[in-house]
């Protein structure tokens, strides 16, 4: 039998009907005369508090309603005597479904982040991963929402990919080639073509390659699926395995791309403040007093827009000193990207970076240096996406390949939208756990995803 879950009973108005509850103890207090267990079963970060009158029950039958320990409760909603809650249950009869002894791991309140992430299979059932674990999926929800409500089609990228363009050296291999003896060719390269699918594959990077052929179809596509990066970041803000949101859209300048970019994500801050409020409201308390005002100051004020040139000019002259020095050419590090946040104190959208340090699809500016790039920086979080306009021109594009030395033959695919019926488009990728890490206010990407991918982790 289903039972009620205890987000729709703290909504319902007690006044002694019966009903039934299951979930997991929390906590149990009281003495001989009554018996207090705060039951929580997921659908919300509250808890019910089941009362048990001890004359109703044996001390033997309650003994094993212990921390973590997963119970069925029958009884009758009444308004609660006590305070934090509006309802309550007077048990009538109480079944203990899975006992939990005293090795249960979370037995007192307190532990740390490190050590939760050790118990990652178990850390689901503490306030705090359940709040994170409840936002991730609504902000899921959201982002096919929002898409879906402006005629956006979600396109399945493959995650097994043919090309390496865009990730060398930092892409997993995908192989059922046996590795301790490995088929050879007469020159002692690897026999791929005995492999699974004749050729040498990857785990993707990334779905925008694929995601653009969809564009130039069905005019306005968005991908949302995991992407696989083996670089050894061992960041707060890097995981092996994340999930990336890539929006690619027909017709559409880089100017169309920043305002989409701006909406989409004040949509999914606005959404969250909006459909999580006692989640983040539990964050904010616990964590982090400014949380909720950050979420708020990021849905009010428009975004911050610069060239990467200016940008790199107010670095140069603010007078700060960085561990990094800073020249026009130059990657951006973690430390101006905080520097250009707290000094407009908003959202920051970076453009028109150096080609040189860009991907070879990116449209080309007439200025012959630079590419029309969008990178946008959080406050806290760095980049939390990298977008640009696409290079559609047919002679542009290859040259790059050929200057950037990618085997052509391997993104004929591709390049190919631009022999037929090609046309101005653009796209961006968000960094779905980026996003999380925003919304909770959690410092370590590690912390935003049930069961972390990082360098030498992959546990559970
Ligand atoms: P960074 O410089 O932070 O490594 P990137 O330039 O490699 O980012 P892109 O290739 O533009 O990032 O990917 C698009 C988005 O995906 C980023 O803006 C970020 O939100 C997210 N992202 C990139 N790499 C990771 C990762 N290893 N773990 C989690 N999210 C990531
Ligand atoms: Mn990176």
């Amino acid at each position: 039998m289903i039972t009620t879950r205890v987000a729709e009973l703290l909504k319902t108005a007690g006044n002694g009907q019966a009903v039934e509850v299951r979930g997991w103890v929390r906590t149990r207090r009281g003495n001989k005369q009554v018996a207090f267990i705060a039951v929580n079963d997921g659908s919300i970060i509250h808890n019910i508090q089941v009362v048990a009158d001890m004359e109703k029950f044996s001390e033997d039958s309650i003994k094993k309603v212990t921390t973590g320990a997963c119970i069925s409760v029958k009884g009758k909603l009444v308004p609660s005597q006590g305070q934090g809650q509006s309802v309550e249950i007077q048990a009538d009869e109480i079944h203990v479904l899975g006992e939990a002894d005293e090795t249960f791991p979370l037995q007192k309140k307190g532990h740390s982040m490190e050590f939760l992430r050790e118990i990652a299979h178990l850390r689901p059932r503490t306030n705090t991963f359940g709040a994170v674990f409840r936002i991730r999926h609504h902000m899921a929800f959201a982002v096919h929402k929002y898409f879906n409500d402006r005629g956006f089609y979600y396109l399945h990228t493959p995650i097994i990919t043919g090309s390496d363009a865009e990730g060398a050296g930092e892409m997993f291999q995908v192989t059922t080639l046996d590795l301790h003896n490995l088929p050879k060719n007469p020159d002692g390269s690897i026999n791929h073509k005995e492999d699974f699918f004749g050729k040498a594959t990857n785990l993707t990077v990334s779905g925008q390659l694929e995601g653009e052929l969809g564009a130039m179809a069905l005019g306005l596509i968005y991908t949302f699926g995991p992407t696989f990066r083996a670089e050894n970041s061992n960041t707060p803000r890097h995981l092996a395995e994340f999930w990336m949101i890539e929006p690619e859209m027909a017709f559409y300048d880089i100017k169309d791309n920043m305002d989409l970019a701006e909406d989409f994500l004040k949509y999914l801050v606005r959404y969250a403040l909006d459909t999580c409020k006692d989640d983040l409201e539990f964050l904010n308390s616990m964590y982090d007093k400014g949380l909720i005002a950050r979420l708020q100051s990021v849905v009010d004020q428009p975004f911050e827009r610069l060239t990467y040139t200016k940008a790199v000019e107010l670095l140069e002259t603010c007078g700060q000193k960085f561990e990094f020095p800073v020249s026009w050419g130059t990657d951006l590090q973690k430390e101006h990207e905080n520097y250009l946040v707290e000094h407009f104190k908003r959202p920051v959208i970076l453009t028109d970076y150096p080609m040189t340090i860009k991907a070879f699809y990116m449209k080309q500016n007439d200025d012959g240096k630079t590419v029309r790039a969008m990178d946008i920086l959080f406050p806290w979080i760095g980049e939390i996406i990298g977008g640009s306009q696409r290079e559609e021109r047919y002679e542009k594009l290859i040259q790059r390949v050929r200057d950037m030395k990618i085997p052509e033959h391997e993104i004929s695919w591709y390049i190919d939208t631009r022999k037929f019926g090609t046309c101005e488009h653009a796209g961006f990728g968000l960094g779905f756990e980026r996003l999380i890490l925003f919304i909770t206010g959690m410092t370590n990407i590690r912390d935003v995803i049930p069961f972390p991918r990082t360098p030498k982790n992959a546990e559970f």
